[in-house]
């Protein structure tokens, strides 16, 4: 089982980058739809161009298609050789932080890397030559601030879309009148590939999704994520609001919980987890499978 070196925010590690690019390859980038939006102001496009020409399942995760580096490792569609990165101001979290992760547990927010050695000593050693930071010092060079604001306000966000899923399934007389499908579905949903969840979901919500109407409050991760979660809301009311089969709530129940799930994927979750703990508590409330 991999090791994870917890830290506190006054350690002291080689976080001076030494550029050479090595983490820009081969690598995983998760993205949330603000970042989206930075990455595709960056780029002088529309968020909806950037998704389309780099990113796979309907906007989550950064493609990694470019040209190969010596250890035959892919890098980022954003990756110019002997440049760098082509979206540096405005790259995501996952980018910033690395190679330290983030999580946060009963409210509080840990940070950390991966293995008991240093990440970033097997491709760039000469970053033990460098300067050494304090990772609260890294953190505020790599101006994290307002992007840990961003996926924080999305795990909000995606606990309310599972919320609604709750609704629909424990608020409308569906549960009640003994359905037994609901569950099994949220289940598969959990463990399914991302590329199926995303076809499961549909073009219409993944934009909802990934790509919402918002121009104004860009600056600002917290108005812009908000305003998102209102906008969803808004759709699933206009969408939902008055479903009379228990067929409709059913789908309308997997719907919107397929898209807290695969938002949950773009923040970095584990999905099968997070539909696990949810089965739990609908069943906490008498709903059977
Ligand atoms: S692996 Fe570490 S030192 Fe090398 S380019 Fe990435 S962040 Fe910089
Ligand atoms: S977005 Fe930029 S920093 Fe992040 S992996 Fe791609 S090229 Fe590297």
């Amino acid at each position: 089982m991999m090791v994870t070196t917890k830290l506190s925010i006054q350690d002291k590690l080689p976080l001076t980058c030494s550029r050479r690019g090595t983490c820009c390859h081969g690598n995983v980038v998760m993205i949330n739809p603000w970042e989206l939006v930075c990455l595709a102001k960056e780029k002088k496009i529309s968020p909806k161009e950037f998704r389309d020409l780099y990113c796979e399942f309907g906007g989550i995760r950064l493609r990694f298609d470019g040209e190969v580096d010596w250890r035959g490792k892919q890098s980022c569609s954003q990756y110019i050789g002997d440049f760098g990165c082509s979206v540096h101001l405005g790259r995501p979290l996952a980018c910033r932080l690395f190679p330290l992760g983030r999580e946060i547990q009963r409210g509080e927010v840990h940070y950390m890397y991966q293995g008991d050695e240093f990440p970033c000593l097997k491709g760039c050693s000469e970053v033990s030559e460098f300067p050494h930071l304090s990772v609260g010092e890294y953190l505020n060079v790599q101006v994290t601030d307002k992007f840990e604001k961003a996926q924080d306000e999305y795990l909000e966000l995606m606990q309310n879309l599972a919320d609604t899923a709750f609704v629909l399934l424990l608020d409308t007389g569906l549960a009640e009148s003994g359905d037994k499908e609901t569950l099994p579905l949220w289940r598969k949903m959990g463990n399914e590939l991302p590329e199926i969840l995303t076809n499961r979901i549909g073009q219409e919500w993944i934009d909802n999704l990934m790509i919402p109407e918002i121009s104004d409050n860009i600056d600002d991760p917290i108005s812009f994520v908000r305003k998102h979660d209102d906008l969803l809301q808004s759709k699933i009311q206009e969408r939902f609001g008055a479903l009379q089969t228990n067929q409709k709530l059913h789908e309308a129940s997997v719907l919107i919980m397929g898209v807290a799930l695969h938002l949950a994927r773009g923040l970095g979750a584990n999905p099968e987890i997070l539909a696990e703990h949810w089965i739990d508590i609908a069943k906490n409330h008498g709903v059977m499978e």
